[in-house]
């Protein structure tokens, strides 16, 4: 398969895979088949998941769009990353990550709240002000 047709493979997907859309995670602006990496969509398995198509791009380029084909590709539901998120998240476990940050989120959240409350309360040793 030469360059032009794999070129031609990668743009009959267009539509099927936005020409741009968002990261996931960090809402950057990105596009598909992009000559930039750190400009491209990188299509993620979240969670452990596997899946029948190992390497994406390389996939589409070698599969134009069919009915078969986007059968085959609607069942892997890839993730779309920046190249950042991507290498960030790379064979780590989102869900952990993800509830930690939730957790963590949480917490400064709720510790603002009690801050001023807490900073008053320094400030005082058995109702006397600290010089
Ligand atoms: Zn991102």
């Amino acid at each position: 398969m030469n360059i032009m047709e794999k070129e031609n493979n990668l743009k009959s997907w267009e539509g099927i895979i936005p020409v741009t859309t968002k990261c996931e995670i960090c809402q950057k602006e990105i596009w598909y088949n992009h000559k930039e990496k750190v400009m491209s969509i990188h299509f993620d398995l979240s969670n452990k998941r596997v899946s029948e198509i190992k390497y994406p791009m390389q996939w589409l380029s070698r599969n134009p769009k069919s009915k078969e084909a986007m059968f085959e590709w609607d069942l892997c539901c890839f993730g779309y990353l920046c190249y950042d998120c991507y290498m960030a998240f790379l064979n780590k476990d989102k869900q952990t990550i993800a509830d930690s940050l939730n957790l963590y989120v949480r917490k400064q959240t709720d510790a603002a709240m009690h801050a001023p409350y807490l900073a008053a309360q320094r400030q005082l040793d058995n109702g006397k002000i600290i010089e």
